[in-house]
């Protein structure tokens, strides 16, 4: 009798225990799964020149590895968006991958590597100089994809293609005389002119892409990561819900609920000379 009051007396201290530690577990994994530190890397042309804004084919395998060797998993825009407005879910330590412009080298050469290594990346074009089909880019220029490409890659799971403006990228006069710096508004430009400017530009980067076969807008990358508050509303009011500059220094924190969280991230620029240590020290700066 007594032993078995004993064992009952343990099975019960037992059973409260485990409910204990499970409470505990939950608690610390339910606020785990709430935010995650999301690194962003930044690409452009893919070829051995090795300047600043180009990775080869090699450089870029080697970065993946790297990123998996330290547990790094890529995920999509998608996957961003999932996790913070629905019910997704992200691995423990995402990334994600990103090549600006709409350089032909994308189609050519990363998007075999990406299938091959079935890995998500997101492709932000340059609308303005994207390459009609069937029409080479004259002898000397860097070739840009043609609608085609761009459709062809956009249809493969692995690779999204999203606008980096038509035609407001780099020092420009596209909306009138006075030279603009990118996406920015002009000195004393007031905010109705500037917002119908942008909100065109963006209209004609959609149209662009749509004719690519293009439908979902979600994403765009601000040239040179020069972004403004009035681009974002802009941007907001038309359906885009994560927006990239090239801001090193900013820790990317999604959190689930938190629309802004996706807002404005910050991305590091990935050449052949990033070493593992530089990578490191970019995607384990906050690492939970
Ligand atoms: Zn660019």
């Amino acid at each position: 009798m007594k032993k078995t009051c004993f064992v009952r007396i343990m099975c019960a201290a037992m059973i409260a225990a485990a409910f204990i530690l499970s409470v505990l577990s939950f608690g610390g994994c339910s606020k785990k799964t709430e935010s995650r530190v999301v690194p962003v890397l930044m690409m452009h042309d893919m070829n051995d020149s090795g300047d600043t804004w180009s990775i080869s084919e090699d450089g870029f395998r080697r970065i993946v590895g790297l990123l998996l060797k330290h547990g790094f998993t890529p995920v999509s825009v998608d996957d961003l968006v999932s996790f913070v407005e629905e019910d997704g879910t992200l691995p423990d330590n995402p990334v994600v991958l990103t090549f600006d412009d709409g350089y032909y080298s994308n189609y050519e050469l990363l998007f075999p590597i990406v299938k091959e290594l079935e890995i998500p990346v997101s492709v932000f074009v340059k609308c303005e100089t994207i390459r009609e089909d069937g029409n080479d880019t004259p002898t000397g220029a860097i070739k840009k994809m043609n609608l085609s490409e761009i459709g062809e890659m956009n249809s493969s799971p692995f690779v999204s293609v999203y606008s980096h403006t038509h035609s407001l990228h780099g020092m420009n006069t596209n909306y009138g005389p006075e030279e603009r710096e990118s996406a920015l508004p002009l000195e004393g430009e007031s905010e109705a002119d500037y917002k119908a400017i942008f909100a065109r530009d963006c209209e004609r980067a959609e149209e662009a892409l749509g004719r690519a076969g293009v439908t979902e807008f979600t994403a765009f990358s601000y040239p040179e990561g020069k972004s403004c508050e009035w681009a974002e509303e802009v941007l907001a009011e038309r359906g885009y819900k994560v927006t990239f500059t090239t801001e090193y220094s900013r820790d990317n924190v999604v959190t689930k609920g938190d629309p802004s969280s996706l807002r404005l991230l910050g991305r590091m620029n990935i050449n052949d000379d990033a070493t593992e240590e530089v990578l490191l020290q970019y995607i384990l700066r906050a690492k939970p």
